[in-house]
């Protein structure tokens, strides 16, 4: 079963409109990356702009949660369920329909189009939502209803803004699968795995002049669904794991492949975390997100370094995620064309950026190992600091080096050394002789006014619908 196109479709039927993806960036500088279906009709729930003429619609919509205000990237290779790009599946009700359709038409995708056992999922809603609980009674046993407080059951978009609560549904994916005490509904194991978020956004919430937060109730409340397409794949497919689905295993296998090995029990860990990046990386640069320092550009090349790391412990000592890429093209290139017509351009930057890392990994993990070796409590933020400076390893990977080992980087004195050197770096500019001062740099801004950076405006997303 195509399960995009059968939610699609299914909301299709229901009067939606299917609208496509939108880029990965966001018209919104407080947003790192799109991490959620709802973020291209943001200004539509919060009334800045009018509600459309079809009052209701769905998409698929590629996410990334890595380097934001949402962060799986320390969950990829760790949980059986997350990514650092995956696509969310949902429904949008602008004033439209509430909550009594939102679970109605939630509760037949998921029991009669999904054909998933009703033995098998549970629901949670908010502590206060009697309503949201009277509503589930008419399509599932009572004592399948849990509810949870604010932190795990309530939405909102900041301060003030639409919110409301939220209520999620769960696939039990068997005892056998209990890890930890974290594996209860709502928690962060993975026997209970959360397939669907629906947020009722029924409220406003407004900062009044002492800071305090005053709710009033939406006179037209609005409906915000989320549903992560690779979990729902690897139920269907009856897999426990994302990584074992039929969205990775393809490029697992092509890799065992290039690196001469199985995936086993003390492997397997690096082989999911890049089956994972080389998504993440493949759609960024195929949407014009290069590799740098700062900003978007650092977390697409921290995704990148970690699974290049993870190569080199597979045994890797070339560039090899260009390999991958026509494997992932054959899983995800009908849909994306993007990632298609992109191929070659993409295939090179990830070889370049490989190449700048693979010239000093190895001076870096004798570095690494080395001091690691006389590491007792904290790993030296020094060791840290020329790792980073000289070997280009991202704090973040050598704190993921060390997560096993249970230690964590002296990150204070690693600071200390990072504002030092920018200080340096602030004084040496100044000093450079450069002939342009600054009022030579305003008679500039004065004539040509200033100049605004359309890169990613002008990216069209030609995914299929
Ligand atoms: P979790 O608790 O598993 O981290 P979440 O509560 O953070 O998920 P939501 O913000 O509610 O997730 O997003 C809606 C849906 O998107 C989730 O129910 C899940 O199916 C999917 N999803 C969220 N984060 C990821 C991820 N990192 N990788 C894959 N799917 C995800
Ligand atoms: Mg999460
Ligand atoms: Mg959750
Ligand atoms: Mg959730």
């Amino acid at each position: 079963m195509d399960i995009r196109k059968e939610y699609l479709e299914f909301f299709k039927s229901k009067g939606h409109e299917v609208v496509s993806s939108m880029p990965l960036v966001p018209d919104d500088p407080t947003l790192m990356f799109t991490n959620a279906g709802m973020v291209q009709f943001k200004d539509i729930f919060t009334g800045a702009v009018p509600k459309p003429s079809n009052p209701t619609a769905t998409s698929c919509q590629l996410c990334v949660r890595a380097g934001g205000k949402h962060n799986d990237l320390e969950n990829v290779g760790y949980t059986a369920r997350h990514h650092t790009l995956f696509e969310m599946l949902g429904n949008f009700s602008f004033g439209d329909y509430f909550k009594k359709e939102a679970i109605a038409y939630a509760w037949e995708f998921v029991t009669v189009n999904l054909a998933l056992p009703t033995d098998k999922l549970w629901v949670t809603i908010h502590n206060d939502d009697d309503e949201a609980y009277e509503l589930w009674k008419e399509h599932i046993d009572a004592s399948r209803i849990k509810r949870f407080g604010d932190k795990d059951n309530f939405w909102s978009m900041g301060d003030t803004g639409p919110c409301g609560p939220c209520s999620e549904i769960f696939y039990d994916q068997g005892e056998e699968h209990f890890s930890s005490s974290e594996d209860y509904l709502g928690g962060d194991g993975d026997r209970f795995l959360e397939i669907w978020n629906l947020v009722f956004m029924q409220y406003e919430q407004t900062k009044n002049a002492d800071g305090t937060i005053t709710r009033t109730e939406l006179p037209k409340p609005s409906i915000d669904t989320g549903m992560g397409l690779e979990r729902v794949i690897a139920i269907k497919e009856g897999v426990f794991n994302n990584f074992d689905s039929s969205n990775f295993q393809p490029i697992i296998k092509k890799l065992e492949e290039l690196a001469k090995k199985k995936a086993d029990k003390e492997t397997i860990g690096s082989f999911r975390v890049i089956a994972d990046h080389l998504r993440a990386n493949s759609f960024m640069l195929s949407q014009g997100i290069l590799f740098g320092n700062e900003g978007r550009p650092y977390v697409n090349r921290r995704i990148m370094r970690r699974a290049v790391r993870h190569g080199y412990l597979l045994g890797f000592r070339k560039p090899f995620m260009a390999k991958l890429y026509d494997t992932l093209c054959d899983i995800m290139g009908s849909h994306y064309i993007e990632l298609v017509e992109q191929k070659e351009y993409v295939k090179e930057q990830l070889t370049l950026e490989e190449e700048r890392f693979f010239k000093t990994i190895e001076s870096g993990m004798t570095l690494f190992n080395e001091e690691l070796a006389n590491t007792k409590d904290k790993f030296s933020g020094e060791v840290a600091f020329k790792l980073y400076d000289e070997k280009g390893f991202p704090l973040d990977l050598t704190q993921d080096m060390l997560r096993d080992r249970n230690l964590d980087v002296d990150v204070e004195k690693f600071d200390e050394l990072m504002a030092e050197q920018k200080a340096k770096a602030k004084a040496s500019w100044k000093g450079s002789g450069d002939t342009a001062s600054e009022g030579d740099f305003k008679a500039i801004l004065e004539k040509y006014g200033v100049n605004e950076f359309v890169g990613y405006k002008n990216i069209t997303i030609k995914s299929k619908i």
